[in-house]
């Protein structure tokens, strides 16, 4: 059995082929970091969760990306209304998202990168998008991108074309199918960004990154021109992720996403779980009420990610029981290891060595038919069932049973939903896919220097990036001839400024 993984962009089951195996190269949305992230977002996150610790499970060594928005309109109206500035009201968001995946048992990316400490990369990605003729400057001094210019806009959200509004602008972040129209990818800095300190300089004007504009470059940052998958909720379906693909292939004129993955809507009284609808249960609510987070990962579990889940404490407690089942299942099976008498090792069916055999081709063929983990589940219990009763028999042999232990063990870590200790999946530190290497050159004669400076920290970051520290120190070399220094900064940020000039006034 090879993976095989429903394809939003096709709309078809596809067997997943990265492209450079055993590497896998994955970008997921991340929270907006204005408020608590509700349950509804901690399905997709565990969703995905499920998929990387799965492909993990499969051999593979995946390079996870997870962005934190902590600039865009929600966030600077949140920071405004609370009186502070935008990094003063999103961090404590970040620290509870953080403290949130902990507690469910999320896999740490292998980046995070907020929006605010990659705004040179997003000058960049739009200075390429102007100097390609599909972006253009408002008259309101935003930049837009001309859908007109993108022939196959629409493809993953199956927009009709003549549903398109080509010409006429939409300014906010969020926005629905009607609106499909010339889309932001930098905003004028208007009086409240300024007072939230949501403003930064660019060759085009003083502004912000527009929310689509933050993901494609902070993907193409990390993961190169084209990556393996992407991630996110069905809801970022329109406009966020076809945005992305438009920016992105725009930009380098290479597919961007091999293969995009969505998540289902989680409902509470078949309402969307949402913010707006008032209706949110945090993760947060969860761990206050004591609840080992095997339960709403067993919940989560229970039904396949590509269809809609119906949130209620019922289901929550139903769930709860179930990893309850999984864990008194696990003790008993650490104890019958430890036991000293060895059975006579009944073979054949019925046997735990065999039971250990089928739930291991089971749990396989389940994950690797569109990540059907109620399936997998499923598996598990008849697994609890059927060892149990070979247990009972006590004809298990001692290596049966250290078989038994480690396979149950294996499966369950990819879901998660035996309570108890964490036992974190394998983590790599996989190193980045080899990149498009950028032209490390002198201005050209005519070239905007600061322009090209720009340009050139940004080379000099992917460089670093895919561990090509000779180009790197080359670009920094030809940055300090012109009169540039390049700083990191603690943040993953890069600082670009004249050389000899002090980061802060003494
Ligand atoms: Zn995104």
């Amino acid at each position: 059995m090879t993976l095989r993984l429903f394809n939003t962009l096709t709309r078809q089951l596809e067997e997943f082929a990265p492209l450079a195996p055993p590497k896998v190269t994955l970008y997921t949305c991340g929270p907006t970091v204005w408020n608590y992230a509700h349950i509804g977002n901690f399905r997709t996150f565990v969703f995905e969760d499920v998929l990387r610790r799965y492909l993990e499970y499969s051999g593979y060594q995946v390079l996870h990306v997870m962005n934190l928005t902590d600039v865009d309109d929600r966030t600077i109206a949140a920071a405004n209304r609370a009186g502070v500035s935008l990094a003063a009201h999103t961090a404590p968001y970040v620290e509870a998202f953080f403290a949130d995946r902990d507690y469910l048992r999320l896999e740490p990316a292998t980046h995070y990168p907020r929006a605010t400490a990659l705004i040179p990369q997003m000058v960049a990605l739009i200075e390429r998008l102007l100097q390609r003729g599909v972006a253009y400057q408002g008259d309101d001094g935003s930049v837009y991108f001309a859908i007109e210019k993108f022939p196959t806009y629409g493809r993953l959200s199956r927009v009709e074309r003549r549903d398109l509004k080509a010409g006429a602008r939409v300014s906010s972040d969020e926005y629905a199918k009607e609106d499909a129209r010339d889309f932001v990818l930098w905003k004028a800095a208007r009086p409240e960004d300024e007072q939230a300190g949501a403003a930064w300089d660019a060759p085009f004007g003083r502004g912000r990154p527009g929310w689509h504009l933050e993901c494609s470059a902070m993907a193409q940052h990390f993961l190169g021109d084209t990556l393996d998958l992407h991630a996110g909720g069905v809801d970022l379906i329109f406009p966020h992720h076809e945005d992305e693909i438009a920016q992105s292939e725009a930009a380098t004129g290479r597919p961007f996403v091999r293969c995009w993955l969505h998540g289902e809507f989680l409902l509470v009284d078949d309402t969307k779980m949402s913010k707006r609808y008032g209706n949110f249960v945090t993760v947060r609510d969860l761990r206050d009420d004591g609840r080992d987070p095997s339960a709403l990962r067993y919940l989560l579990c229970s039904t396949h990610y590509r269809k809609q889940l119906n949130f209620t404490r019922d289901a929550l407690e139903a769930a709860a029981a179930g990893a309850q089942r999984l864990g008194e299942f696990r003790q008993r099976l650490v104890r019958a290891v430890g036991q000293e008498a060895a059975g006579a090792g009944a073979a054949g069916e019925g046997g735990l060595g065999a039971l250990s055999g089928a739930l291991e081709r089971e749990f396989g063929a389940a994950m690797d038919d569109d990540l059907d983990a109620p399936r997998a589940v499923a598996a598990l219990m008849n697994f609890v069932r059927d060892a149990n009763r070979a247990l009972d028999g006590g004809g298990a042999s001692r290596a049966e049973r250290e078989r038994a232990l480690q396979v149950f063990d294996r499966t369950t870590a990819v879901l998660q939903v035996v309570p108890g200790e964490t036992r974190v999946g394998r983590v790599e530190a996989p190193t980045a896919p080899p990149q498009e290497p950028q032209r490390i050159a002198p201005p050209a004669a005519g070239e905007d220097l600061e322009t090209w400076a720009r340009r050139m920290a940004e080379a000099r970051a992917r460089a670093r990036g895919r561990r090509d520290w000779q180009a790197a120190d080359e670009a920094r070399r030809l940055l300090a001839q012109h009169g540039f220094e390049v700083r990191d900064t603690k943040d993953g940020a890069v600082e670009l400024r004249p050389a000899g000039a002090r980061s802060k006034p003494a």
